[in-house]
C-alpha cells in the first residue's frame, strides 16, 4: 500500500483527468477511483467498485518498473456483480519509487454522452431491465403479418424507456453490449415459444444487429446455434443489420452473412439509403431484403424522393430482393408507397410496437 501522501498527490495530479480511471495496487487492489469512474460503474463506495482483472501479462508487458511513460491499451476483463465483459482501457504504469510501482487503468470512452450511455447500459443489465418490444411488417395489399421486428426497450428505472436512437449507437460497438444482445436471445425464446399460437407461424422474426455484431465470429455462431437449438425452419429467423458502414470488410461480410444464411436465417438491410455505399452492399453480399429508411417513406409526397422509392423497387424486384418500407404512419403514405411499387410495409398505422403479453391479450 502506498502512503496517503503519494495517493494525494497521484489524484491531485488527475483531478482533471476526463475519462473514468481507477488506481491500482499491483498485488490488484484498488487504491483509488475517480468520480468519473464511480459514475460509471454507479456505486458510492470504493470498495463495492466491480472487480476488474488483471491478467498477469499486463504486467509483465511493461518489463521494468522505470520507464513512466509507457501505457498501452486493452481489452480488461470486468466482473459486475455477476457478470464479466470486457471493457477497452488504456493501462499506464507509474513507478512511484524505485522498487513500487501502481497501475493506473483508464475505461476509454470518447465523449460525455458514451460515459452515459454505458452507465445507463451496465445499470439495465444489472437490474434486468431489458426488454423486447415487438412491430408487425404486413403485406399492405392483404394485411398478411409477413414479419415481425424485435425491438429492443432499456428501461430507465423511472417507468419509462431509453431513447434507443441516443443509446445504442453509442455503445453497439463496445463488448459491454454483446451482454444486451445475449440477453435479447433469452427474451426471444419466449417469442419463439408461443409464435404459432399467437397467429405468426408464417412470420419471420428479425432482431436487430449492427454490422459489427454479425461480423464477430463467436456471434455469427451465437445465431447459428440459437437456430438449431430451436430447431426454427428457415425464414423463420432474421436479422436486420445497422450500421453498414461497418461492413467495410466485404469478404468477412460475405462470410459472416452467408454462414448465417446457410443456417436459414434471413439477412435485411435496415436504414437502406440512410447509410453509405447501401447500393455496393445489395450488389455484392447475400442478402434477402432491402429495408427502406423511413425517412424516405416520410417525404413520399415529394416528387424526386417518389422517383428514388420507385428506382429501389425496381432494383429490387430484378435482384429478386424482398423490399420493406418502414414509417407508414398514414393511410395517404400506404398507398403512396403501393403506388410506387413497394409490397410489404411497417408502421405506426397498421401496428405500433408493443410487448408480448399484448398479442397473447388479444389472441384470448
Ligand atoms: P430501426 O431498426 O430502423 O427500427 C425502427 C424504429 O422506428 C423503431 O424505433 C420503431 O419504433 C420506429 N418506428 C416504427 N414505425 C414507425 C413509424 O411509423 N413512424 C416513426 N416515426 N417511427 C416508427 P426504436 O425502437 O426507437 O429503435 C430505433 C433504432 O434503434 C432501430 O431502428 C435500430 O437501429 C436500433 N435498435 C432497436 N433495437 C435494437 C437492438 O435490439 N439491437 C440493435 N443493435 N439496435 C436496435
Ligand atoms: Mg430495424
Ligand atoms: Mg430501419
Amino acid at each position: 500500500m502506498h502512503t496517503d501522501q503519494e495517493l494525494n498527490y497521484l489524484t491531485k495530479s488527475l483531478l482533471h483527468h476526463p475519462s473514468p480511471y481507477i488506481i491500482y495496487e499491483l498485488d490488484g487492489s484498488i487504491a483509488w477511483a475517480n468520480i468519473a469512474a464511480k459514475y460509471i460503474f454507479n456505486l458510492s463506495k470504493l470498495d463495492e467498485l466491480g472487480v476488474v482483472k488483471i491478467d498477469d501479462q499486463i504486467t509483465k508487458n511493461f518489463g521494468d518498473l522505470g520507464s513512466i511513460a509507457l501505457y498501452y491499451d486493452t481489452p480488461i476483463e470486468i466482473s459486475l456483480r455477476e457478470i464479466n465483459f470486457f471493457m477497452r482501457t488504456r493501462v499506464h504504469m507509474i513507478p512511484v519509487d524505485i522498487s513500487s510501482g501502481i497501475m493506473l487503468i483508464e475505461l476509454l470512452c470518447s465523449s460525455r454522452s458514451g460515459l452515459d450511455a454505458l452507465r445507463k447500459t451496465i445499470d439495465c443489465i444489472e437490474h434486468n431491465r431489458i426488454e423486447l418490444a415487438y412491430q408487425k411488417q404486413v403485406n399492405l395489399e392483404t394485411d398478411e403479418v409477413t414479419g415481425v421486428e424485435a425491438l429492443l426497450r432499456l428501461q430507465d428505472g423511472e417507468g419509462g424507456y431509453l431513447a434507443n436512437d441516443e443509446i445504442i449507437p453509442q455503445i453497439e460497438g463496445e463488448s459491454l453490449f454483446s451482454l444486451v444482445v445475449l440477453e435479447s436471445l433469452v427474451q426471444l425464446e419466449k417469442f419463439f415459444a408461443i409464435k404459432q399460437e399467437i397467429g405468426f407461424g408464417d412470420a419471420t422474426l428479425y432482431l436487430n444487429v449492427s454490422a459489427h455484431t454479425i461480423m464477430h465470429p463467436e456471434f455469427c455462431k451465437i445465431f447459428t446455434d440459437f437456430v438449431e437449438k430451436h430447431s426454427l425452419a428457415p425464414n423463420q429467423f432474421g436479422l436486420e443489420v445497422t450500421e453498414t458502414a461497418e461492413l467495410a470488410d466485404m469478404n468477412v461480410a460475405s462470410a459472416s452473412l452467408n454462414a448465417l444464411k446457410k443456417k436459414g436465417i434471413k439477412i435485411s438491410l435496415d436504414d437502406f439509403g440512410a447509410g453509405y455505399a447501401s447500393l455496393k452492399y445489395v450488389r455484392d453480399l447475400p442478402i434477402d431484403v432491402v429495408k427502406l429508411d423511413k425517412h424516405f417513406t416520410f417525404n413520399v409526397s415529394d416528387p424526386s424522393t417518389a422517383r428514388l422509392i420507385s428506382f429501389v423497387t425496381e432494383v429490387c424486384n430484378d435482384l429478386d430482393l424482398e423490399m420493406i418500407g418502414e414509417g407508414i404512419e398514414t393511410e395517404e403514405d400506404k398507398q403512396a408507397m403501393l403506388d410506387l411499387g413497394c409490397k410489404i410495409g411497417q408502421g405506426y398505422l397498421m401496428h405500433r410496437p408493443d410487448f408480448l403479453d399484448s398479442f397473447i391479450d388479444k389472441d384470448k
